[in-house]
């Protein structure tokens, strides 16, 4: 299905050409495919389709050009990715990604510090079909290995994490998972890293996961996740599984996703740019008591950064002095910047973790994690770095 891609290319340039195939008509852009089904020349080829012995597309649920053209685009970024399987929402890929792996008796460890609902999955969801986890300090390598049980298959971990920007060493995580347990399926969740910054399969890990709503589409149209890992994975594990139970990413919302990555290297390098500045303003401002951002030397985890990541993220972690009416007092002054729990959008978006994304979250776990009543979330967006500035100095005061 792959359009002819030169092995010499750059990312910028698979991001704006892998997997474009182009139809009799030869348009320019990537076509849409919005159809749920395909047709037959004859009831043979039906069969033989079904067999999986003649190539082609039977239903959108199982397989779709425009979606194709997503995947192919996806391994063409993502180091040491054999193969894609789009989902429907980052939750389904995080979702897929464990359910279609574990059995009952299995047991995960995963990184305490992690979005809410992959929380949920976790200390909620899974423990219904008797997989339990064990949640670690991400940061604290003797914890991982003394978590490890004989029963662990699977890995579960977001670096930088969200909110608070904490980072896990996937290659020292990846080595104790496989050491314990050869088949232990290490997944990394790598939406605040983006495919750019962070290479998680070429560390070691198993199964990278992206929440594609975020920069992946950039610009705050779609729901969308991707699950990226060997093909092996995807024959005899994903697709058994996701085929079945359905969260299948809408070919719109994949042709939206596959336009995105075409300025996803543009779009957070900007971002990047300019929340590095916004974080070193913040950080010497009086007002502020605590900035978290990996590519500032006060980042408790700066040099696993630098060892792991080519540049920052598009998100800074800040607290103010004071409490949560004066998180929400600076939030009410912002005049820019919208109040969003949304992130990786071309608009700067600020959010208050503990009563919004992280609410749900036991109140002891919030506080174990640095979740506290000051705490925000700044996503940085497209605008001129200088407008940010001035309109996060307008409401320090
Ligand atoms: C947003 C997010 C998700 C979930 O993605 P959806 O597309 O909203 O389902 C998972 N992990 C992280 C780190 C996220 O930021």
């Amino acid at each position: 299905m792959a359009a002819k891609i030169n092995p010499d290319w750059h990312p910028d340039t698979l991001a704006v050409r892998a997997g474009h195939e182009r139809s009799p008509w030869g348009e320019t852009a990537e076509a849409l495919y919005l159809t749920s089904g395909f047709c037959y020349p004859d009831a043979e080829t039906a069969e033989a389709r079904f067999k999986g012995e003649n190539e082609g597309f039977v239903y959108s649920r199982y397989g779709n050009p425009t979606i194709e053209t997503f995947h192919q685009r996806m391994i063409a970024l993502e180091p040491g990715a054999e193969a894609c399987t789009a989902t429907a929402s980052g939750m389904s890929a995080v979702f897929g990604a464990l359910a279609s792996y574990l059995n009952t008796g299995d047991h995960v460890v995963a990184s305490k510090a992690l979005f809410g609902s992959c929380w949920q999955i976790l200390a909620n969801i899974l423990p219904r079909w008797g997989i339990n986890a064990t949640l670690v300090d991400g940061g604290d390598l003797k914890a991982w290995e003394q978590a490890f049980q004989p029963n662990t298959r699977a890995v579960f971990l977001e670096s930088p994490s969200n909110p608070l920007l904490t980072l896990v060493d996937i290659e020292a995580v990846s080595k104790l998972a496989h050491d314990n347990r050869a088949d232990c399926l290490v997944v990394v969740d790598n939406v605040f890293a983006t495919p750019l910054a962070q290479h998680p399969l070429t560390l070691g890990a198993d199964v990278v996961v992206y929440s594609a709503t975020k920069h992946i589409d950039g610009q705050g149209r779609v729901l969308g996740g991707a699950i990226l890992g060997s093909e092996q994975h995807r024959e005899e594990v994903l697709l058994p599984f996701l085929r079945h139970t359905g969260p299948s990413l809408s070919a719109f919302n994949a042709w939206l996703l596959v336009k995105g990555l075409e300025t996803l290297s543009l779009r957070v390098d900007r971002s990047t740019a300019s929340a590095l500045h916004l974080a070193q303003v913040l950080e010497s401002h009086p007002k502020v008591a605590r900035v978290a951002y990996p590519w500032l030397e006060s980042h408790p985890q700066h040099a696993l950064a630098k060892k792991q990541m080519s540049h920052g993220s598009t998100l800074i972690a800040f607290e103010m002095a004071g409490g949560q009416q004066e998180a929400f007092d600076f939030m009410r002054r912002l005049s820019l910047i919208d109040v969003s729990n949304n992130l990786g959008d071309s608009k700067s978006l600020i959010t208050h973790p503990g009563t919004t994304t992280h609410r749900a979250m036991d109140e002891d776990m919030r506080n174990e994690l640095g979740i506290n009543e000051r705490l925000m979330r700044l996503s940085v967006g497209l605008e001129d770095a200088r407008d940010l500035e001035a309109d996060l100095l307008a409401a320090l005061g």
